[in-house]
């Protein structure tokens, strides 16, 4: 079983997802930490909310932390994302320009965010791919968990490995096609308890689904 077979699948029940990178790492920085424990409607209200109550990312940086909290009460956490948001943007260059990211080597660019406050693989991954169009795939929970039942990544795998691994397996510009799909199919179908494997378009080559089929009540 290979990444295209899995690909070729997920393309047929989901359809194929064309997307232009737009070019707007900061904000795809922030709608990454809204995304954090919440469902993708309250992320976007709490994103529209932010974007309303303050006329740039400086004035988000430069406010008191309350009137970021409360803007963006709607995604959950705010306490904690509310700060999150400040310490990304107060660790950023003064004029907050991430342009350099579309063009700095990869590995420069990925290690400049991971090392911002709170940033992981998956944020730095999403900044880079949704942003630049940039090799990597963003292994949230759903995506990590289809994949290493599908024997794509190994069991236990930390997340350095499973980003390396499913973007090296990915073919080239193919990325967000194969995040969207594999995040769908999560959501929908490979849920983390009872997946439903009697009707996965998947089944005939996931290694763990008779397993499941077997387990079922
Ligand atoms: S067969 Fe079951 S475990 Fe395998 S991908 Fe499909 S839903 Fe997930």
């Amino acid at each position: 079983m290979s990444v295209p077979e899995v690909r070729d699948r997920l393309r047929e029940t989901y359809g194929r997802l064309f997307w232009d990178p737009h070019g707007a790492p900061l904000d795809e920085l922030v709608l990454t930490v809204l995304s954090q424990s919440t469902n993708d409607r309250n992320r976007d209200v709490a994103y529209a909310r932010l974007r309303e109550r303050f006329p740039s990312w400086e004035a988000v940086r430069d406010a008191p932390v309350e009137e970021v909290e409360e803007a963006i009460r709607p995604g959950g956490i705010s306490q904690v994302k509310s700060r999150r948001i400040q310490d990304i943007l107060r660790a950023l260059p003064e004029d907050l320009d991430l342009s350099f990211l579309r063009d700095a080597p990869l590995e420069d660019a990925r290690a400049f965010l991971t090392g911002l406050p709170g940033v992981g693989r998956k944020t730095a991954a999403c900044v880079l791919l949704f942003s630049y169009g940039r090799r990597d795939v963003p292994v949230d929970t759903h995506v990590g968990r289809v994949a290493t039942r599908l024997g794509l990544l190994r069991a236990g795998a930390g997340s350095d490995e499973q980003h390396d691994e499913l973007t090296r397996m990915t073919p080239r510009g193919e990325e967000i096609e194969l995040h969207v799909n594999l995040l769908r199919h999560g959501r929908r179908t490979c849920h983390a308890r009872r997946p439903r494997c009697a009707e996965c378009v998947l089944l005939s080559l996931c290694p763990a689904g008779p397993g499941f089929l077997a387990a079922a009540p």
